[in-house]
């Protein structure tokens, strides 16, 4: 982590007080927010102090956006999973 990320980071923390989750538990929850979104449910409303977080955390919104586009390719069957990429080691 360097200097300004860490600053950003302690930024974050103080203006984000009412914030119910964190940054290390929004980066735990964010897969499965891209999988609601992904399966068509409404991610937002089901998680809300997730979308809270990412509209407040740029780092976490950024973490949130490339998972979600790795996951728009895998389902569209651009990208192997990971069961592919396993069989595909001899
Ligand atoms: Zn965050």
């Amino acid at each position: 982590m360097d200097r300004n990320r860490f600053e950003n980071w302690l930024k974050n923390i103080y203006e984000t007080r009412e914030e119910e989750i964190s940054c290390s538990e929004c980066f735990d929850l964010a897969a499965h927010y891209v999988d609601l979104e992904i399966t068509g449910q409404d991610a937002a409303a089901r998680m809300p102090a997730l979308k809270q977080h990412l509209d407040q955390c740029r780092a976490c919104r950024d973490e949130y956006e490339t998972l979600r586009d790795l996951r728009i390719l895998e389902e569209m069957g651009d990208l192997p999973s990971l069961d592919d990429l396993r069989n595909s080691i001899p």
